[in-house]
């Protein structure tokens, strides 16, 4: 089996979550098989090795775990991208639309270096509105977004499209 078909195989959909109509994929049973984990994060760095890449940006919360992964194996930073008034020190922000309503979220305001290359990785892509604005939040700080990640798109949402249309990146994932 490949690994895309082992990590689609794994995965949840729960019906009508976190709303009626709905259907949410659920990572956490990837996140319990452990050689699955191991294996997903050697596919990922895979495509990441070669890229020169200065930083991982993960976006809260499920972001964090495959990100601070691939961080660790490509011996790069990893900064947190959270949702507003979750970081402590001083911030800049974005807000984005979604379905019903905005979300804003924000980086520290010293995270990037300036011409740094950044990777931004999601668990899942749906709209693109999430990851389009971490994106945003690092060209605000002078640094590049040289890649994107995700274990899931939501093919059917386009979000791939809007990301490359907006920044010039393919997004990369798995499933
Ligand atoms: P977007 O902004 O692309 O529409 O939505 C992506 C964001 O929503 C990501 O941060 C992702 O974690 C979350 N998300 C939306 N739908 C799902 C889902 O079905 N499963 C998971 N795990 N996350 C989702």
């Amino acid at each position: 089996m490949s690994i895309s078909e082992k990590v689609k195989s794994v995965i949840r959909d729960v019906p009508d979550f976190p709303k009626p109509g709905i259907l949410f994929k659920d990572i956490t049973p990837v996140l319990a098989n452990t050689s699955l984990v191991h294996e997903i994060v050697q596919e990922l760095v895979k495509d990441f090795k070669s890229g020169g890449y200065d930083a991982i940006i993960g976006i809260e919360s499920r972001g964090f775990i495959f990100g601070s992964l691939l961080a660790y194996e490509l011996e790069i930073p990893f900064i947190p991208v959270r949702k507003a008034g979750k970081l402590p020190f001083h911030t800049i922000s974005e807000s984005y639309n979604l379905e019903y309503g905005k979300a804003t979220i924000e980086i520290h305001q010293d995270a990037l270096k300036p011409g740094s290359r950044v990777l931004i990785h999601d668990d899942l892509l749906a709209t693109g509105g999430t990851a389009a604005a971490a994106a945003r939040l690092v060209h605000k700080l002078g640094a590049e977004t040289a890649a994107f990640s995700f274990l899931i798109n939501l093919s059917f949402l386009k979000g791939d499209n809007i990301l490359f249309d907006e920044f010039g990146v393919k997004p990369n994932y798995l499933i």
